[in-house]
């Protein structure tokens, strides 16, 4: 590992603004107290994400007796390390389920990310969230000439699939005030960017407010399959005849899902606030979410707090499916290098927060929901990859819909779905740190003609 770099930070400075909390939220002031004894309850969710918080909501209001266990405390997780694109069928790797899937089930899947936008803006109004929405719709970009003929790729399919976007050739993007490094892209007006942070803790306190028991630093340690789950905490335990894993990526970790799906972490970082003269000067005034077209995509967008949010770039698999909370440089370096490609006028601007986070990734890049357990009265829901702002809160709603008995043809379609089984390591982590690295080195290619431009 490099320990200076001349332009680009160094590894002092990572550990300096990287947070381990992420990016958008504080630990809550009034902390659910951990479980204590045995309690028995009807459901008993485990991870307290956007999947596990929609879900319980749904129980509370069929009046399900719910136990909420939340290893730290609610929000913790993707829900609030996210770079908070709330986007339906954009961005897809349509390439990877189109085949496999077929036709009519992709359209199907497509319409799943697509209602998700629509869930999760009930969702705010429903219970009054102001997570800083910005239904401002969102533009996959391309830096480099190259890139436009996958643009027009996607977009084609994309339509044929159900999610019709707009074709924005570069008089088009400039007249929106889009920084003048993405050159041109596909515009969708479905969803916008928010503050994840804000959204997840809506969540919870609509949650405590129709009465659901949450126990925060609460961990699953284990837990006995049967008609009955028990599941063992540090300090109690709880037993119920059906329970939900909302824990994401972290669910290999537990047993469940370690053959079906990965963790990959991603890095994120937050500039300082941008002064009134830099925001005028970069124009983009409807502040739409942009995320490029790479084979690992950047993404780069405002706040409401005026800051740029830059995320992704590089993806990494950890060995054993772990995840670790330490900063990775190489990550770290890789985004200031795109902040510094994309926006060079803000050149030497001071990274306020940097922080990772972890996506769960099946290899044919489709959501992993079913049961488990020898009685199938342990779902779980994870696999969104790193498109689970809107869906994985649906998916939650979802099945606690199906557990009250309510039937949906699109859950019920995702749950036939069976996910292709990962490779054993250590030949997981070299293939795919491979793959990740050859989409690294085709990426810096297209930066490399970007630059030279
Ligand atoms: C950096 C980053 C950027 C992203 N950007 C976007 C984006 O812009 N748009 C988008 O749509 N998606 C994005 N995603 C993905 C999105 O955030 C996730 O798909 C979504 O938040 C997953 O929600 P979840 O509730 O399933 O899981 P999580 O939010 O991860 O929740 C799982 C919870 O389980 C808890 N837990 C784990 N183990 C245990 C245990 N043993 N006992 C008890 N609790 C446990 C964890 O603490 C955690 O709170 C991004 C993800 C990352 C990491």
């Amino acid at each position: 590992m490099d320990l200076q770099t001349k332009e680009h930070g160094n590894v002092t400075e990572d550990f300096k603004t990287y947070r381990t909390l992420g990016g958008w939220i504080e630990k809550p002031a009034d902390l659910q107290p951990p479980l204590e004894g045995h309690t028995n309850a009807d459901v008993v969710i485990v991870g307290a994400g956007f999947a596990g918080l929609c879900a319980a909501l749904e129980l509370a209001r069929h009046r399900v007796k719910v136990v909420v266990l939340e290893r730290e405390f609610c929000g913790y997780g993707a829900s609030s390390r996210n770079a908070g694109y709330l986007a339906g069928g954009q961005g897809l790797k349509y390439d990877r389920f189109l085949k496999r899937a077929g036709h009519e089930k992709a359209r199907q899947i497509v319409r799943f990310y697509e209602d998700g936008v629509s869930f999760a803006e009930g969702k705010f109004a429903e219970h009054g969230i102001d997570c800083d929405y910005n239904q401002s719709g969102l533009i996959r970009a391309g830096i480099d000439p190259s890139q436009e003929a996958r643009v027009r790729d996607d977009m084609r399919i994309s339509a044929e699939l159900g999610c019709p976007s707009e074709y924005l050739d570069q008089a088009e993007m400039r007249a929106r005030g889009i920084p003048p490094a993405f050159l041109f892209g596909s515009y969708v007006s479905n969803g916008g960017t928010l503050d994840p942070g804000k959204y997840v803790l809506g969540l919870r306190r609509a949650a405590l407010q129709a009465g659901v028991t949450i126990h925060e630093n609460t961990p699953l340690l284990s837990y006995t399959e049967g008609p009955t789950v028990k599941v063992r905490t540090p300090r109690g335990s709880v037993s119920a005849p059906v329970m939900i894993l909302a824990t994401n990526a972290y669910t290999p970790q537990l047993g469940p899902l370690a053959d079906k799906v990965v963790p990959l972490r991603l890095s994120a970082m937050e500039t300082e606030p941008l002064s009134p003269v830099q925001l005028a000067a970069l124009g983009w005034h409807r502040r739409e979410g942009i995320t490029t077209m790479h084979w690992v995509m950047e993404s780069h967008r405002l706040t409401a707090r005026n800051t740029l949010v830059v995320t992704t770039k590089r993806l990494r698999y950890p060995f054993g499916s772990q995840t670790p909370d330490v900063p990775e440089h190489a990550q770290h370096r890789a985004l200031r290098m795109a902040l510094h490609d994309r926006f060079p006028p803000l050149k030497g601007i001071a990274i306020r927060r940097s922080w990772s986070g972890y996506i769960s990734y099946a290899d044919d890049g489709l959501p992993v929901i079913g049961t488990t357990g020898a009685d199938r009265n342990i779902y779980y829901a994870a696999g969104c990859s790193g498109h689970g702002v809107g869906t994985q809160g649906m998916v939650g709603h979802m099945l606690a819909g199906k557990i009250c008995g309510i039937e949906n043809p699109l859950l019920a379609m995702l749950m036939q779905h069976i996910p292709p089984l990962t490779l054993p390591e250590p030949l997981r982590w070299f293939a795919l740190n491979g793959a990740l690295k050859v989409a690294s080195r085709l990426d810096e290619r297209s930066n490399r003609k970007a630059r030279a431009a």
